[in-house]
């Protein structure tokens, strides 16, 4: 009889239709596209140009900035222009709410500017007077050639058809619970609206749907959902994360598991910075939760174990830390010299018990002295012993080791 095959990996990709928003292919087997937004004022045009390099430096392939008055419109296309000069080519998505027809057209340049608009179908509804307001904004996109993303948000969402789902439900005779009601609203505000924006002409492969909520499970019963009825391309997070760990842990649970049931064509990490607290933490998160979980690969990402009490000293933690510091301070230029660096597997292990193993299992792997131990460290290149390293510059050398492996 043969071995019993344990399979690994995600279930095959909920199968979308691809839409291009700028430069960049999102859905239809593309990989999956990392997005961000930026939390300055639009309207001031060098802050948020900044930001926006920033965060597409970090790796955003996709950045949002909010276009929420006259003074914002009117600073967009100065801001396209400006990243242009720079050499910053990420797509720009325009974030409206409100009065975003009206911004649209008055401000073509901003138009024009943007590479998608994003239309929040709790605030610019269609079965009502507010029709006219998502037409227009339908065909302004037509018009310039943008996608657009019907974002629809548990915090907005569409009033009128939460009540007469509300209504519908006590008429019933097995009524469902009311968080149940809401889900299905979500559901049903981001479908009904993509269905209108066809009905006016926008094709398929112009729009990206998203339904944030920010509770871990209704998120995932919620895009299960939205997946199942439709393959429109598909932007997901979770909304209102939160700070610290918090927000990176429920992104990643919430993530992860709609990610491996292959539901999700771009995503963004929505966590609320520290007060003067760095904005690309996002990307980097995102990234990270990709880059784990086998979908794609960013940046070289050393493996560590946690140390224990066989640890000797601070050696193996700082060893740990400083070679992931350095490459990500160097991969923007290791990306252009190195063609496939992001690959590199690195290990840093605290003792003889996985130290070996793990370090094996890395292109390149050290696994330092733990006590009672005699003070040597064994590397390991590509699986096989290579060098021992000695005394107090075992971190320095163990670094020259890593970047005599990127260079070779
Ligand atoms: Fe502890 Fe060694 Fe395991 Fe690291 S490898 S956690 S030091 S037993």
């Amino acid at each position: 009889e043969g071995m019993k095959e344990i399979p690994a990996g995600p279930k095959g990709r909920h199968q979308t239709v691809q839409v291009t928003v700028g430069n960049v292919k999102v859905g239809g087997g593309a990989p999956i596209v990392v997005q961000s937004m930026t939390n300055t004022d639009t309207a001031d045009i060098d802050s948020t140009v900044k930001q926006v390099a920033a965060l597409a430096r970090a790796g955003s392939e996709m950045v949002r900035i909010t276009v929420d008055r006259e003074e914002a419109a009117a600073a967009v296309p100065h801001i396209r222009e400006k990243l242009d000069k720079l050499g910053v080519d990420v797509p720009l998505i325009g974030d409206f709410h409100y009065i975003g027809h009206k911004l649209l057209s008055e401000y073509p340049a901003c138009a024009a500017a943007l590479a998608k608009y994003r239309i929040n179908p709790g605030n610019v509804g269609f079965k009502n007077k507010r029709d006219t307001q998502f037409t227009e904004i339908v065909e302004i996109a037509l018009k310039n050639n943008k996608a657009v993303r019907i974002g629809a948000n548990w915090g907005s969402l569409d009033q009128e058809l939460l009540t007469r789902l509300m209504e519908d439900n006590a008429k019933s005779p097995n009524p469902i619970d009311a968080r149940a009601v809401t889900r299905e609203a979500m559901v049903q505000s981001a479908l009904l609206s993509a269905q209108r924006a066809e009905e006016i002409g926008l094709p398929k492969n112009k729009m990206i749907l998203s339904a944030k909520v920010s509770n871990v499970q209704d998120l995932i019963a919620v895009y299960r959902e939205l997946a199942a009825r439709s393959d429109y391309a598909i932007h997901l997070g979770l909304t209102e994360a939160g700070m610290g760990s918090k927000g990176i842990v429920a992104s990643s649970a919430a993530l992860g598991i709609l990610l491996q049931e292959g539901i999700g064509d771009t995503i963004r990490v929505s966590l609320t910075p520290e007060p003067g607290g760095d904005r690309t933490l996002e990307v980097k998160v995102a990234q990270e939760i990709l880059q784990t979980m086998g979908f794609r690969t960013f940046v070289p990402l050393v493996a560590a174990c946690p140390g224990c009490g066989r640890t000797t000293s601070t050696v193996f933690q700082e060893l740990a830390r400083d070679i992931q510091a350095f490459i990500n301070e160097e991969m923007p230029a290791w990306r252009n010299r190195y063609p496939g660096v992001e690959q590199l597997n690195v290990a840093v292990m605290g003792c003889i018990v996985n130290g070996p193993g793990e370090s094996k299992h890395a292109d390149i792997g050290i696994s330092l002295p733990g006590t009672g131990e005699t003070p040597a460290a064994p590397v390991f290149v590509d699986g096989q012993k290579f060098r021992t390293l000695r005394g107090a510059t075992i971190a320095a050398d163990f670094k020259a080791l890593v970047i005599d492996y990127i260079e070779q």
